[in-house]
């Protein structure tokens, strides 16, 4: 039985590394989106949907994977899953500059790339997945030039290890002072608009 939770900034390759999985684990990809589809709004202006009902999203997810085997999530919004639903959390990182480089190919709004951007400079992903599994639960990857099914093996000899590992990554240390400065200026500069 393997019960997975993918997570990660957008961009990082979640949906790509969950699929590959699931071929691996023979184990099907649960699309949250779905099971909490009577409790999402979508905000045309933020082009993003919001949960209007956390506690009925956490038992309408409860219902629906409680008893199944095994199952493969790929989702941001891990704080809606509970933690007895999930055996290992992994988390996709991927150096920012290339999340920017993803993210310009999806139509989005600027502010929503920037914003998104700079959350994987500071690995808000990491810190939620801690948060909501614990540090025991946690596996993070860096997903930066290795190809898919390099990721892919990588997790799957991490799983099969059976250890969680954080602290792989310091963004903040890697990267041009000048860029994280002008991404922040420019968030400002969304969140007074
Ligand atoms: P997410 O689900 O996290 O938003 P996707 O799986 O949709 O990310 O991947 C975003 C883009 O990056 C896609 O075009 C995908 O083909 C590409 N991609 C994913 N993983 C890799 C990788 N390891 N190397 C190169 N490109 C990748
Ligand atoms: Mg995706």
């Amino acid at each position: 039985m393997v019960r997975l939770v993918i997570t990660g900034t957008p961009g990082v390759g979640k949906t790509t590394v969950a699929m590959e999985l699931s071929k691996t684990y023979n184990a099907p990809v649960v699309d949250i989106n779905e099971i909490i589809r009577p409790v999402l709004k979508w905000d045309p202006e933020l082009q993003t949907n919001f949960v209007i009902n956390e506690v009925k999203a956490r038992e309408l997810i409860s219902e629906n994977l409680g008893g199944v085997g095994s199952y493969i999530i790929d989702t941001i919004a891990i704080n809606l899953i509970d933690k007895s639903l999930i055996d290992w959390c992994i988390v996709l990182r991927l150096d920012p500059r290339q999340v920017m480089n993803r993210l310009l190919r999806r139509n989005w709004p600027r502010c929503k790339i920037i914003e998104n951007v700079l959350a994987e400079v500071v690995g808000s992903s990491l810190s939620l997945a801690i948060d909501v599994f614990g540090r025991d639960r946690v596996i993070e990857v860096d997903t930066t030039n290795k190809g898919i099914h390099e990721v892919v093996n990588h997790i799957v000899n991490r799983l099969t290890v059976g250890l969680p590992i954080i602290g792989i990554v310091d963004w903040l240390d890697k990267l041009d002072t000048d860029l994280v400065l002008s991404l922040s200026k420019e968030l400002d500069e969304c969140l007074t608009q």
